[in-house]
């Protein structure tokens, strides 16, 4: 039997497995965190993934990216097609759904849609306090993680039974002060014992062994990992007032039209970029029109002006590469693009 070990394990067991195998898991992004997640679910025999990631790999992902090899790093290859491809080697049971867009309040129902369960594998706060605001809204389990250096947080949330992530966090800290793996590096060890800990979670949330509240902390370099309990926020905005502010767009979400991406030169601009119905034929040829070159690679339109690349999505997403200032890179594809 293909999981006799792990059902083995008396604190897993038949029970476990059976949730396991009956669960719709939905992992928002494809990094380090993402990557692993998705690995280790495939490999422990989950139902059912979903994952959603808008970047390209790249060589200096693969210190701590586990699915992608140099291969895809040399092609820019999007994360989700790369993941999709190992992870059918790797069990062809799981049923996996890849989605090659980040996901935002526009498309976070339709990704989630019959999900029992979101990851967090994402790199930035915003997103955080979206999932954040979907899942306390229809009463979905989800697992927030951080990693930054040595350091990571985990908080398993189950709306209703403890607390959410803005109990702890009212106001999301600015992407400037958050600590992002751009600034402050990030340790593959980090990241893997951070994964450990948040997939075993999610285990126990499935098969209903879990604590609400658990707030868990961990430094690798040091080897501690410390639990406390965290409380519900009675006046908590979000599960308190029922207030969702970063879904219903109350609040500025951080899905800004251009934004930095996390260890990688490249600054993302969204769809919402076009103003209306996006038009493939219609941006290559105002491109063609403008000078530049353009080829394609699978999904993806590499388009080259000059010194500039930048990659076009089929949803109208685009990446523009070696930039990290976001008006720069607005300004360079108005130019292309115009
Ligand atoms: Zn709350």
């Amino acid at each position: 039997m293909r999981y006799g070990k792990q059902i083995l394990v008396p604190e897993f067991g038949e029970e476990s497995q059976k949730t396991l195998s009956a669960a719709t898991v939905a992992i928002v992004g494809c990094g380090a965190l993402g990557a692993l997640q998705a690995e280790l679910l495939t490999r422990m025999g989950a139902g059912r993934l979903r994952i959603a990631d808008g970047d390209l790999v790249s060589l200096n992902n693969l210190h701590r990216q586990l699915l992608f090899t140099e291969r895809d790093a040399e092609e820019g290859t999007p994360k989700v097609t790369a993941a999709a491809n190992r992870l059918a080697a790797l069990n062809s049971e799981v049923a996996l759904r890849t989605t090659a867009e980040r996901i935002t309040r526009d498309n976070i129902a339709a990704f989630a849609e019959k999900a029992d369960l979101i990851l967090d594998a994402t790199d930035n706060i915003a997103t955080r306090f979206l999932i954040n605001d979907y899942c306390v809204r229809n009463s979905l389990p989800w697992i927030y993680t951080g990693v930054a250096g040595t350091t990571g947080l985990i908080l398993p949330i189950l709306p209703r039974e403890g607390p959410c992530l803005r109990c702890l966090y009212p106001d999301p800290p600015s992407e400037s002060d958050a600590a992002t793996c751009a600034a402050d590096g990030i340790l593959p060890t980090t990241v893997a014992l951070a994964v450990s800990l948040q997939i075993t979670q999610l285990v126990r949330i499935l098969n209903r062994t879990a604590v609400p509240g658990t707030l868990i902390r961990l430094n690798v370099w040091d080897a501690s990992v410390r639990t406390t309990t965290a409380h519900r926020n009675p006046e908590c905005l979000c599960c308190g007032q029922r207030r969702f502010e970063f879904l219903d767009a109350e609040a500025p979400d951080g899905t800004a039209l251009a934004t930095a991406v996390c260890s990688q030169r490249m600054v993302r601009i969204d769809s919402r970029f076009w103003e209306g119905a996006f038009n493939v034929e219609r941006a290559l040829a105002a491109a063609a029109q403008n000078g530049a070159a353009v080829e394609r690679k699978g999904l993806l339109r590499i388009v080259t002006a000059g010194a500039r690349r930048i990659s076009l999505f089929p949803d109208g997403h685009m990446l523009v590469h070696e930039c990290t200032v976001t008006d720069e890179a607005l300004a360079a594809v108005r130019e292309v693009f115009r």
